[in-house]
């Protein structure tokens, strides 16, 4: 259809283009009149629309019209755009934790493996830590390349 405003011809997003000319659809209506809009707009699918006398202030309609978007394509955005903002913050955070305590478990479980010993080495720094903290080890230095902890047993140093 044809925009009485600009005299520029389009198919889609009229009422979008409207707005772009500062008029809402009811002051486009009102200025120019009604007869040669739905004139022009005979072929397409709007004209049911356009011809249903009684229509009030309708937000949604206008909106889809706007768009120029069905309801459902409407729904199928906001349903992505919602569950896209809610799922990940809620599994990133979850995500976390379940790695650093998949982590920490696997290092205790290793550990426990591994004690026995009066002395220990171990390249893992969560091991170590596993180590000191579950299996009664302490580090008694740290070397590097590779990064290496050497424990030894907390009971031998009290008879130290
Ligand atoms: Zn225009």
């Amino acid at each position: 259809m044809k925009c009485a405003i600009c005299g520029k011809e389009m198919t889609k997003g009229f009422w979008f283009h409207v707005k772009s000319h500062g008029l809402t659809r009811e002051e486009y209506e009102a200025k120019y009149s009604s007869e040669e809009i739905t004139e022009e707009v005979e072929s397409t699918e709007d004209v049911q629309q356009e011809n249903i006398p009684q229509q009030e202030a309708d937000p949604l309609a206008d909106l889809l019209k706007e768009y120029n978007i069905t309801l459902a394509q409407l729904r199928e955005i906001l349903d992505k755009e919602l569950s896209d903002k809610k799922e990940p913050e809620k599994s990133a955070a979850d995500l976390i934790l379940e790695d650093i305590k998949a982590t920490a478990d696997s290092a205790t479980e290793q550990a426990m493996k591994m004690a026995g010993p009066d002395e220990l080495t171990t390249n893992d720094l969560h091991i170590a830590e596993a180590l000191d903290k579950v299996c009664g080890y302490y580090v008694t230095k740290v070397t590097s390349n590779p990064k290496t902890w050497h424990l030894r047993k907390r009971s031998l140093r009290r008879r130290d």
